[in-house]
């Protein structure tokens, strides 16, 4: 069978193929897409990548119906659940695969090639995928709810990272769509959140989502208010999800001892932030990154979003029917929405 799948072949340029699919191999599942969100990551392919980015197969926080099980699979699914899957690749058995960490897994099955496309592409009509990345949803699940089980499952891995106690106090930087996730999953967690962000309209967001504490991060007096909001002694952990250099400095000068910053987000153009060795050392402070996703955090954010525990139906700005892709990235890329999720199966 045949299904349709979008390519970025240049900034701005999008292009929608045919690609043929082969039959299912053993422990192989095809999926049909029923939603799929645009994600920072690819939007930064559709404004514009180095030129050995392209041709790019974006898409990865899918949501689908299960449409055929191939021979031998082991994955708790039936034709017609409504499934999450990670389309992240993990082989199992690499180094990090078996530490516990196989967000980093070395194997990729399909490694790129100069002028071969590449990428997650879930912006298709159907999808193969294998029968370990597929996660079902509990009964009555939204599926545009669903495709932000990835964005969940990341942020779940990034608030759980710390050494942390109910009752601690936090800061997230940034109210964009994954601060307003890290605001979530942090009030699930017990904590106290606060939230620095520029927006007005992303701090009044941030305080529905259950902030409890809304600071702009140019104010001047930004410092003391964290120090007055957190009986003088700062923050435990600071969650990093946008502005870049200057965020980690200004989140360096508001930490507890023993507090942890967490660098959720990346920095583009990449570059180096100072850091006092000695206020690490006397401080006790933790540095760390996370990024992606594990198989656990994946299957925990299928279950909160199945469970109702959390909310994400306030972050899905737009819907735009597939394959409008153009018009979804327009959207997507506009600082007034969260997230633009293209609907599928629906254009007539
Ligand atoms: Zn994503
Ligand atoms: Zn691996």
């Amino acid at each position: 069978m045949n299904t349709r799948t979008i390519e970025f072949v240049a900034p701005r340029e999008l292009e929608i193929r045919e690609v043929h699919l082969p039959p299912l191999e053993p422990r192989q599942v095809l999926l049909k897409t029923k939603g799929c969100a645009l994600c920072t990551w690819e939007q930064r392919f559709y404004k514009g990548g180095s030129p050995d980015d392209y041709p790019f197969r974006g898409g990865h926080e899918v949501s689908a119906v299960v449409e055929e099980l191939g021979p031998d699979c082991t994955v708790d699914v039936r034709v017609g659940d409504l499934v999450a899957p990670a389309l992240k690749t993990r082989c199992g058995s690499c180094y990090y695969c078996r530490r516990g960490l196989d967000n980093q897994c070395e194997n990729d099955p399909e490694p790129r090639q100069a002028g071969e496309p590449w990428g997650p592409g879930g912006l298709s009509d159907y999808l193969i995928v294998e029968d370990y990345q597929v996660y079902r949803a509990g009964p009555g699940v939204d599926p545009d709810h669903l495709a932000l089980a990835e964005p969940v499952a990341c942020v779940i891995r990034s608030v759980t990272r710390p050494g942390l106690f109910p009752g601690d106090r936090v800061l997230v930087q940034g109210a964009g769509m994954m601060g307003q996730l890290h605001i979530l999953l942090a009030k699930k967690m017990g904590f106290r959140v606060l939230v620095s962000e520029p927006m007005p309209v992303r701090r009044d967001q941030a305080l529905k989502s259950g902030a409890e504490v809304v600071l702009d991060p140019t104010d001047n007096h930004f410092r003391e208010a964290v120090l007055d909001e957190t009986g003088g002694y700062g923050l435990n952990a600071v969650f990093f999800t946008a502005g870049g250099g200057p965020a980690i400095i200004q989140a360096l000068e508001v930490m507890a001892k023993g507090g942890w910053l967490c660098l959720y987000g990346s920095v583009h153009p990449s570059g180096e932030v100072g850091v006092d060795p000695n206020h690490v050392h006397y401080d006790e402070l933790f540095v760390t990154g996370t990024f992606s996703h594990t198989r656990e955090s994946y299957r925990e954010a299928v279950e909160l979003i199945s469970q109702g525990q959390v909310d994400v139906s306030p972050f899905i700005t737009e819907r735009v029917p597939f394959p409008k892709v153009d018009h979804g990235f327009e959207r997507a890329i506009s600082p007034d929405t969260y997230r633009v999720l293209m609907t599928f199966g629906q254009e007539h």
